[in-house]
């Protein structure tokens, strides 16, 4: 009967050790996999350790360590449990696996870099599961999105579906800029506000809203008027910004100034029965200048003016701009960059259509100035006021 030091012995035989400094040396080289149990990884782990304990090495490593050929260091904490998960993962069919010799010990004795992970509570581990269980997202993820911060500009039928599942998917921070009241003839489609909350300013109903459905979820609140005055230090700070504003005056204004932040923007729009989505990444793709250069004439501006939508409108579209957000903070997927989403209630139809960037753009085209932000009045005409 062989003893347990027969086993590792055994073990060693058929795997490859690695000095810790070669590893700290050749970090890009290396995906880093930490088999320690989660109270031990919570209290220090290698930068950007992929962490699956040896107990679900088996049945979990291929759905975090998708690629076979890729050179892992595996460690624990001295080096028997990693010289076992070694050997287990070269039988899985892993070609350039290494154990780290000594473990996280030597690593932290010889002085090499090391630092707390940003860990999920037991209750967030249940909240985000179906998150979790998707390799796309999974842990790290869901740690991006919790460390994310949102601006979504209007708190009413575009921005009430974004925000409600931007906030249950757990993205950290909120901000939202409105500075109406709640109507009764917003309850048609700003689900976001309800019956007793009538009379509200609308940043405090949906702050209200959010937070009942996720604690996690920081909300900060702009009861403003964004203006060519402001704008540059509302956005400021935020990774993606959801326009669900209605008029042309605000969606210049919140274009010049995301570029000159190159803060992205996931543009929604909603009239009658059609709706339309994209993404403006500053400089990568096509601004809201190259698609409409500027603004039509007031009595052509149906934006200008009140127009019936019907109620699941912005909650389809709103929910399109609260995907496209989640990819762009995840890096997943192709983002609606250069493209335009084009929905139709009554056909029950989405097309998509190219949109290039312009290179005569006034703003983000290769001979544009420097950008001026500029107010608009209520008739949709403009009139600079200085950067
Ligand atoms: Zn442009």
């Amino acid at each position: 009967m062989p003893t347990p030091r027969d086993l590792l012995n055994a073990a060693k035989a058929e795997i490859r050790e690695v000095d810790p400094r070669e590893v700290a040396a050749r970090l890009d080289h290396y995906t880093l996999l930490d088999v320690r149990e989660p109270d031990e990884y919570e209290q220090g782990a290698l930068p950007g350790a992929v962490h699956v304990p040896r107990g679900q090495l088996e049945f979990a490593i291929e759905s975090r360590l998708a690629d076979k050929g890729a050179p892992i260091a595996v460690y624990c904490a001295g080096g028997t449990r990693s010289a076992f998960a070694a050997k287990t993962l070269q039988d899985l069919g892993y070609g350039d696996v290494a154990s780290i010799a000594g473990g996280f010990n030597r690593w932290k004795d010889e002085g090499l870099e090391w630092a707390l992970p940003a860990t999920m509570t037991a209750d967030q581990r249940v909240r985000y599961h179906r998150h979790l269980l998707l390799p796309e997202v999974g842990e790290a993820g869901q740690q991006k999105l919790l460390d994310a911060k949102v601006l979504l500009l209007g708190a009413g039928g575009l921005g009430s579906p974004a925000a409600i599942y931007l906030a249950a998917a757990g993205v950290g921070t909120l901000g939202v800029v409105d500075m109406d009241v709640v109507d009764s003839s917003n309850l048609q489609r700003q689900i976001l506000h309800t019956l007793d909350r009538l009379g509200m300013r609308k940043v405090d109903s949906a702050k209200a809203a959010l937070a009942a459905l996720n604690p996690d979820v920081k909300v900060r609140t702009y009861d403003v008027r964004l203006g060519a005055d402001n704008i540059l230090d509302v956005i400021d700070g935020y990774d993606v910004i959801v326009d669900g504003t209605d008029n042309f005056p605000t969606r210049y204004l919140v274009n010049d100034a995301s570029l000159l932040k190159r803060i992205p923007v996931v543009h929604g729009s909603i009239f009658r029965f059609e709706g339309q989505a994209t993404v403006f990444y500053p400089y990568v793709g096509p601004c809201y200048r190259c698609m409409i250069p500027e603004p039509p004439p007031p009595e052509l501006a149906p934006s200008c003016a009140e127009a019936g939508v019907l109620g699941v409108l912005p909650g389809v579209v709103g929910s399109i701009q609260a995907v496209e957000t989640l990819k762009l903070l995840l890096g997943v997927g192709d983002p609606l960059v250069g493209r335009l989403l084009s929905y139709d209630a009554l056909e029950e139809t989405m097309r998509t259509f190219r949109v290039r960037r312009d290179p005569a753009c006034p703003a983000c085209g290769d001979a544009a100035g420097p950008i001026v932000l500029a107010e608009y009045d209520d008739l949709c005409m403009p009139h600079k006021v200085g950067a």
